[in-house]
């Protein structure tokens, strides 16, 4: 078994101006200092990622986007290159997040474009994966984790996926203050590790997937605890320096 280190990433959505940027990182930068054997990033919107970047120059704490477009320029009012965001500092990037597939049309097709286009610009993808509520009561969860790990690495070589992040997102725990139980969570995470091994025995045992959905500080511990879940993508409890810095803690 592989020695995969946790990853903690708060995803800040549509928050943070750039001097709540400059507040919150000076305020939680100092304080994860000695954090050895976590790897920690925060996930601000575009217009603060330069300001994020440059703040965290030289400390423990990673700069990630929430999306990115596929090619590497052109006619695409309103988005932005793999290019442009390592151009302004960023460490990696989310990708298919279920805010972005639900509400702005994000496509598996897209998703499978854009994940071997983030890791050729020198980006950790962040992908996203989960089930709908409904899906979840028709029993459809497996299918569902299979249809999108698939399509969505489906132009992926293998030999990459150990530069990859997946996180396993219940679309019925996002901001809801559900949370999966850790059986729930370990059980959806153990097969993504299973659909993974199916394209290489290697990356599966090298790939770190997170857990995300209403992790907050008193709920991480129990979920990190779990063999085959790596860390935590946070989203509300991300907005909170000493939030994010509980659960962060958690996973030392
Ligand atoms: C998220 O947006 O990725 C997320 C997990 O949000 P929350 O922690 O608020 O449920």
């Amino acid at each position: 078994m592989a020695n995969r280190i946790p990853l903690i990433a708060g995803n800040w959505k549509m928050h943070m101006t750039q001097p709540q940027t400059v507040d919150f990182l000076d305020a939680f930068i100092p304080a994860v200092a000695d954090f050895d054997g976590v790897e920690i990033a925060v996930c601000p919107p575009f217009t603060a990622l330069a300001t994020a970047a440059e703040r965290c120059k030289g400390s423990r704490v990673r700069v990630a986007a929430q999306n990115m477009h596929q090619a590497t320029e052109g006619a695409f009012t309103g988005e932005v290159s793999a290019a442009m965001l390592t151009d302004v500092g960023a460490w990696g990037t989310i990708l298919g997040h279920s805010e972005r597939r639900q509400l702005f049309g994000e496509t598996d097709e897209a998703l499978a474009e854009k994940v071997p286009a983030a890791l050729a610009a020198g980006l950790v993808a962040i992908l996203c994966v989960g089930e709908t509520e409904g899906e979840r009561d028709r029993t459809e969860t497996e299918a569902v984790l299979r249809r999108q790990v698939e399509a969505d690495l489906a132009q992926l070589d293998a030999e990459r996926f150990g530069e990859l992040v997946i996180a396993y997102e219940p679309v019925w725990a996002i901001g809801t203050g559900k949370t999966a139980t850790q059986d729930q969570a370990q059980e959806a995470i153990e097969l993504i590790r299973r659909l993974i091994r199916a394209r290489s025995a290697e990356a599966a045992d090298g790939v770190r997937i997170l857990y995300g959905g209403s992790v907050k500080p008193d709920n991480a511990a129990e979920l990190l605890a779990q063999p085959d879940i790596d860390g935590a993508l946070v989203g509300g409890a991300s907005l909170a320096p000493g939030d994010f810095l509980a659960i962060c803690a958690a996973a030392r």
